[in-house]
């Protein structure tokens, strides 16, 4: 008995782990799309978070050494402040979030998040004190429960189903066949896309980051179910430090600042009124993204 229930025990917990790394793969894959490259620094510390200042200090960094993405981009979230990142279709936006997650260092200046330079810490501390919410949740073949459960380790029942009602999520979850024990994911229930982003949400609200990095491109979402994820993400980012990858500027018009990247350099900063006034790259954007949507209304 001992004989074969400890291998299968075995197998079962490391396939479980195998699992997990994909499904944390699997997201990073989808907003930050790179397999990680840094290693922790001997002696790294465990990043310590007590107010969620984000620091971009003149940072530049290339894929390779030959062709410089970002040139100089320095840019700071205050603690609770949610901040946008826009620009043309690479610019460097979600090289931005990349570097925040540390799947690369930075080539000159440094990130600082609470003063602490993201070389010096650990990459497991880093990535338990900031939040994805990506634009495509990936879902796995498991139960609903699970797949929110996923956010944080050792969450209770309760604790599941109080963020799935935050998230809006958890009387759809009710009206299934077997409830937060339905299977989901590529073998079980398919959820729409607006399902799977609740999901997400719930699992973020779960893990309670005090940091948060949103992807809000332009899904396959429909409008109504767009403005309602949109509300949610936004009461999520109360009281904690955001950076959104904005695709859509009418969904980012509220934040605290936007910064506006253009060929890796940050050309135009401030609030949407203050860029508006301006008359410069933003008001050019915003303009033709208001054409586009009256045209497709
Ligand atoms: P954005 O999100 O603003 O559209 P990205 O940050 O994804 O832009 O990309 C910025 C630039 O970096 C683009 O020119 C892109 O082709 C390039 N790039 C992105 N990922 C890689 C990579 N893994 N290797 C080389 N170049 C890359
Ligand atoms: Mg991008």
């Amino acid at each position: 008995m001992i004989q074969i229930t400890m291998p299968l025990n075995f197998l079962g917990t490391v396939y479980r782990e195998i699992r997990q790394a994909l499904i944390d793969m699997g997201e990073m894959f989808e907003l930050l799309g790179q397999p990680p490259e840094v290693t922790d620094a001997p002696g790294a510390k465990a990043l310590d978070v007590p107010r969620g200042e984000i620091v971009f200090d003149d940072v530049t960094f290339g894929y390779e050494a030959a062709r410089g993405i970002l040139r100089g981009v320095s840019f700071t979230v205050k603690p609770g402040e949610t901040v946008a990142i826009v620009g043309s279709s690479g610019a460097g936006k979600s090289t931005i979030g990349r570097l925040l997650f540390r799947f690369y260092d930075v080539t000159g200046g440094a990130i600082r998040i609470d003063g602490q330079d993201l070389r010096d810490i650990t990459q497991d501390s880093l990535h338990a004190r900031i939040g994805v919410v990506p634009q495509d949740t990936v879902l796995f073949n498991d139960t609903i429960l699970y797949n929110i459960a996923y956010g944080r380790e050792g969450a209770t029942r309760d604790e599941i189903e109080a963020v799935a009602r935050a998230a809006q999520i958890h009387d759809f979850i009710l009206s299934l066949p077997d409830g937060y024990d339905t299977t989901v994911g590529e073998r079980g229930l398919k959820l729409s896309g607006g399902e799977k982003q609740r999901v997400g949400i719930a699992r973020t609200l779960l893990k309670d980051p005090p940091i948060l990095l949103l992807d809000e491109a332009t899904s396959a979402l429909d409008t109504d179910t767009e403005r309602e994820i949109q509300g949610q993400l936004r009461a999520m980012g109360q009281g904690r430090s955001v950076i959104t990858i904005a695709h859509r500027l009418s969904t980012i018009a509220d934040a605290d600042r936007i910064v506006v990247l253009e060929a890796g350099k940050v050309v135009e900063s401030g609030t949407h009124e203050h860029l508006l006034a301006q008359e410069g790259r933003y008001a050019q954007l915003w303009s033709r993204q208001q054409a586009e949507e009256a045209e497709a209304a």
